[in-house]
């Protein structure tokens, strides 16, 4: 398996002597989708040491991460349980859909008990009820899950100034740090609102991992577009032709807004000439069949 390094060509960055690669992690797996692989990789290694014969986790209705686990199971031999965040509704969205014909079993709890997934007697009591499963928290982000992730960067070929990551809980962006050791300069793009929670999540994340404070990052938090999956048709058109004109497919929950984001900086002037960035595609591209089928539209 291995993700290449796509160069993307345009007069907006190559007039000001920039060059721009996309680090395809979409193209890591089929089903375990980019950086969600990354941060499944020796989650499942420890569930198989432990021998787990389940593995349980959370999610929203659209979540990669809950897509990424079904599948996973069904390649790795796992019973696998989906928490999902409110109502069920029928038929399932493409997501679901996808989970449970992997073999996911789904269960559906209230977003105020939803809340309590990280909460140590909630998950106790999980395990009672589902015999003892591996437990994934929501987006599969934990200690092992940044092990993972700092694989992102240990395989670029190439030399370069700028990494640029989506981030959600952060997980991804903290083992792109931690990998880094200090080296280059890490730009992470929150998909949520109010991004700058993240920061103190990212510095735990990386200090647990291998005690170490880095200094080379930072949140770009214009670019969220109102929040987590919500959609701006500005967003759209954009990921429609940058699609086109790079044959990159893009998903607007993550991927979208970070290449929008990095090609508004190129355009401020944020990066000195000779700049040479490299930008993580996350994955997350089974997304886009929900949205094309909840907005009734075409990405
Ligand atoms: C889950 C996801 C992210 C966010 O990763 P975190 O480790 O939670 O920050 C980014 N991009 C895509 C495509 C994802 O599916």
């Amino acid at each position: 398996m291995e993700a290449p390094l796509q160069q993307l060509h345009s007069k907006v960055w190559e007039a000001q002597g920039i060059a721009l690669w996309v680090k395809r992690e979409d193209l890591l797996h089929p089903t375990i989708s980019g950086n969600k692989w990354r941060k499944l990789k020796y989650n499942l290694q420890e569930a198989k040491r432990l021998q787990h014969d389940t593995l349980l986790t959370f999610g929203g209705a659209y979540s990669n991460h809950i897509a990424a686990v079904a599948a996973a199971g069904q390649e790795f031999d796992f019973k696998t349980i989906g928490i999902i965040r409110g109502e069920k509704h029928l038929p399932l969205n493409p997501t679901l859909s996808f989970a449970a014909s992997a073999g996911m079993e789904l269960y559906y709890i209230s977003r105020e008990a939803y809340r309590q997934k990280s909460d140590p007697v909630y998950l106790t009591q999980l395990a009672g009820q589902f015999g003892d499963p591996y437990i994934i928290p929501e987006g599969g982000t934990n200690a092992l899950a940044v092990k993972g992730c700092t694989e992102i960067v240990s395989d670029i070929p190439i030399d370069y100034d700028y990494i640029c990551c989506a981030s959600g809980t952060g997980g991804t962006l903290a083992g792109i740090i931690a990998g880094l050791g200090g080296e280059k300069q890490v730009l992470g793009f929150p998909a949520l609102k109010g991004g700058e929670f993240l920061r103190e999540e990212i510095e735990q994340l990386v200090d647990r991992y291998n005690g170490q404070h880095y200094h080379n990052w930072q949140l770009i938090t214009d670019y969220h577009f109102g929040g987590y999956a919500k959609v701006k048709l500005e967003l759209l058109d954009f990921i429609r032709s940058f699609q086109q004109e790079h044959s990159l497919p893009l998903e607007p929950v993550y991927t979208g807004k970070m290449f929008y984001g990095l090609v508004d900086l190129i355009q401020k002037g944020y990066f000195p000439r000779g700049s040479r960035i490299v930008a993580v595609h996350t994955g997350g591209l089974q997304g886009n069949a929900g949205f094309e089928e909840r907005l009734g539209i075409a990405l």
